[in-house]
């Protein structure tokens, strides 16, 4: 386990060389939140930071329902019953088996089910605020994906899978060979390339993902084009 401190933010990555994962705790002044738990040993390290800072965990945020984000829930929810946890509304649908899409989605969902006892119900959309994260909803990689953002203070992004740092920072369904896992993963490009432009407007200090290190100021704009051109 790899663990890295950025102001505010701390990355936990487990398998940083082979397959890096990624967690983050966001330190906010009275609590911590936590984004994605894809991982069970992630939570034991949350532990010792909780110790560290001496400031209850009170949310979990999801940045979308695939294993790799998700698979520490159990664990999550019976180390810190009294946390909030939350996912959108459309992928905590996915989250409980439910693969099927709209007229309007067409696309078929990739990624195989979790085996997950606990499910979240609390949902979280589109300007919705947690502490000092807003909610900004990011389709693409999956149909309920959300970013998180903290606008008053760091400038922190994370942007969960709807863009990658592994392979070279490009956006979800546009990865580098050497990294191609977020691709293999991602429901619809074409809306991947929409909500990274969204996420390209904003002022980024640093940009964490689910996969890969923490970039400062990172040039999402570049990336972008680059998708689209492969469009
Ligand atoms: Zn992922």
């Amino acid at each position: 386990m790899r663990i890295r401190t950025y102001n505010q933010l701390t990355q936990l990555t487990w398998m940083p060389v082979v397959f890096p994962i990624n967690a983050y705790v966001f330190e906010e002044e009275n609590c911590l939140t936590v984004i994605d738990i894809g991982k069970k040993s992630f939570v034991s390290e949350i532990q010792k930071l909780l110790e560290k800072a001496m400031k209850p965990v009170t949310n979990l945020l999801l940045t979308h329902w695939h294993s790799d984000h998700t698979a520490g829930l159990d664990e999550f929810h019976s180390t810190f019953p009294e946390a909030e946890i939350w996912i959108s509304e459309r992928d905590c649908r996915l989250l409980a088996g439910d693969l099927s899409v709209s007229s309007e989605e067409k696309l078929p969902i990739k990624g195989s089910l979790v085996k997950l006892n606990y499910r979240p119900d609390s949902f979280l959309a589109e300007g919705m605020k947690i502490g000092s994260l807003e909610v900004i909803a990011t389709p693409g990689h999956t149909p309920g994906h959300l970013a998180f953002y903290d606008c008053m203070n760091s400038q922190v992004l994370i942007a969960g899978d709807a863009l990658q740092t592994r392979g070279g920072l490009a956006v979800a369904g546009n990865g580098s060979w050497t990294f191609p896992f977020v691709n293999f993963g991602t429901w619809d490009r074409a809306r991947s390339v929409s909500s990274a432009q969204k996420l390209a407007a904003l002022d980024v200090s640093y940009l964490a993902t689910g996969h890969g290190k923490v970039v400062k100021h990172p040039d999402l704009s570049k990336a972008v084009q680059k998708a689209k051109e492969r469009i």
